[in-house]
C-alpha cells in the first residue's frame, strides 16, 4: 500500500520541488506538489495526502506555521509531517517537534535514506489508524456490553419487585387469614383444623423460600452492605436472646459464652444479624430436643471468631462440600423431613463473602456441628 502513498511536497523554490517530485515519482508515489504554504493547506484540507515534506522557509506561511494548522484541523491532524530544510539553512529541531513534526532531513539527503524515512512514518500512521480504528470498535462495545448489564439489571430489580409483590404479600395475607381461623374458635371439626393448619405450614414454607430467593437475588445483584462500628459482646447478645424463645419452643438450653474481652467489629449487623440467625435456626432445627446449643465469641490477636455448636444429628463428611452450594439439602433418612430451602447456608457464604470474612464447619455423625465464621479485625 505504501508504493501508492500520496505524499504533498510543499517547497517555495521550483527547481526544489521539481527535483524532488520528480525523484520520489520515480519511486512510486502519487506526488502532489505546492508552492507555497497556502496552496499546501487548500490541497491537504480537499484531500488529505498520507504525508506531508515540508519545507520550512518559506515567504507569508513558513513551515512551521504551515504545520501548526494541520495540525489544529481534525481532518488533516493525522498527517505525519516530515521538514526538510534547504542546503545551508538551520533547523529548529526542537520547534519542528513540538508544532507536530514527527521528523526532519537535512539537504543535501540521500534519496535512500529519505525513502526509508517516509516509508517508516507512513508504516507507524497505518499502524496508529489500524490502533484507532479498534479503540473504536472497543468503545463501542463496550458501550453495548455496559447497556446490556444495565438492562439485565433492570430485568432483575423488576423480577425482585414483582416477586416481592405478587407472591410474598398474597402468602403473607394467606398465613393472617390462617391465624384468624386458628384463633377465632369457629373451626371446631378436627379435620377441618388439621386441613387450616396445613394450610398454614405450607404457607410458612412458601414464605420461607420466596424471602430466601429474594435475598439471594439481592446480594448477587450486587446488595451494598453496610460497615458499621458494633461491639461484639452486644451483637452475640442480641442475637441470642432473638432465639431463646424458638430454643425454649423445642425444649433445647440456648447458652451464650462472650468473648473475655469486647471488641469493636465492623459489619453489616442486618446482615450479620441475617447470617447468625441461619445458623442458629439451623442448630434448634437439626438437634433433637433436651440438648444443648452454644453461641461462643472469642478474640484472637487479629481475628475474631463465632461460633454456632449443636449437639444435633450432624452432617455426613460427604456433604461438608456442597453445605454452601444454593438448594444443597443433606438427603433425610429419617422418618421426619425437616422443613427447609436449602437456601440459608448460600445465603450465609454469600454475606460472609461480601464482609471478607470465612466460615468453617466441624462435624460428627450423630454427634454434632459447630459453625465458625472468622471476622477480620485491627484493633
Ligand atoms: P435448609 O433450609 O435446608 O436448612 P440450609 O442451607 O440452611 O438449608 O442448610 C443446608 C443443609 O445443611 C440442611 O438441609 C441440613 O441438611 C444441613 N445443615 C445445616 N445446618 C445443620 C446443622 N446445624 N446440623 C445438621 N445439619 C445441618
Amino acid at each position: 500500500m505504501t508504493m501508492k502513498a500520496d505524499i504533498l511536497i510543499v517547497d517555495d523554490v521550483p527547481a526544489n520541488l521539481e527535483l524532488m517530485s520528480s525523484l520520489l515519482a520515480k519511486e512510486g508515489y502519487n506526488i502532489r506538489p505546492a508552492l507555497n504554504g497556502k496552496i499546501a493547506l487548500t490541497a491537504a484540507r480537499n484531500s488529505p495526502p498520507d504525508l506531508v515534506l515540508l519545507d520550512i522557509d518559506m515567504p507569508d506561511l513558513d513551515g512551521y506555521q504551515v504545520c501548526e494548522q494541520l495540525k489544529a484541523d481534525e481532518a488533516t491532524a493525522g498527517i505525519p509531517i516530515i521538514f526538510v530544510s534547504a542546503m545551508g539553512e538551520t533547523i529548529d529541531k526542537i520547534q519542528a517537534f513540538s508544532v507536530g513534526g514527527v521528523d526532519y532531513i537535512t539537504k543535501p539527503f540521500q534519496l535512500e535514506e529519505m525513502v526509508a524515512r517516509i516509508e517508516t512514518h507512513l508504516t507507524i500512521a497505518q499502524q496508529r489508524r489500524e490502533l484507532e480504528d479498534q479503540y473504536r470498535e472497543l468503545a463501542i462495545l463496550r458501550e453495548h456490553e455496559k447497556q446490556y448489564f444495565s438492562e439485565m439489571n433492570h430485568m432483575k430489580d423488576q423480577f425482585i419487585a414483582t416477586v416481592s409483590h405478587d407472591l410474598k404479600n398474597p402468602i403473607n395475607i394467606i398465613m393472617g387469614y390462617v391465624d384468624l381461623l386458628l384463633e377465632g374458635g369457629t373451626i371446631t371439626e378436627p379435620d377441618d383444623l388439621e386441613f387450616v393448619r396445613t394450610i398454614g405450614r405450607r404457607a410458612e414454607s412458601m414464605f420461607s423460600l420466596v424471602k430466601d430467593l429474594l435475598d439471594l437475588a439481592r446480594l448477587e445483584a450486587g446488595m451494598a452492605l453496610l460497615s458499621q462500628d458494633v461491639s461484639l459482646t452486644e451483637f452475640l447478645q442480641s442475637c441470642y436472646e432473638d432465639h431463646q424463645l424458638s430454643a425454649w419452643q423445642k425444649e433445647i438450653r440456648l447458652a451464650f459464652s462472650p468473648p473475655q474481652s469486647d471488641v469493636i467489629v465492623k459489619i453489616d449487623p442486618k446482615r450479620m444479624g441475617q447470617v447468625m440467625n441461619n445458623l442458629i435456626s439451623n442448630a434448634i432445627k437439626y438437634s433433637p430436643e433436651s440438648t444443648e446449643v452454644q453461641i461462643m465469641g472469642q478474640v484472637q490477636n487479629h481475628a475474631v471468631f463465632i461460633q454456632v455448636q449443636d449437639h444435633g444429628r450432624g452432617i455426613p463428611e460427604e456433604s461438608l462440600p456442597h453445605l454452601f452450594e444454593k438448594f444443597y439439602r443433606v438427603p433425610d433418612e429419617g422418618e421426619t423431613e425437616i422443613e427447609g430451602t436449602g437456601l440459608g447456608l448460600a445465603i450465609v457464604k454469600s454475606i460472609l463473602d461480601q464482609q471478607c470474612a470465612q466460615i468453617e464447619v466441624q462435624s460428627e455423625l450423630g454427634v454434632g456441628t459447630t459453625f465458625t465464621i472468622i471476622l477480620p479485625h485491627s484493633n
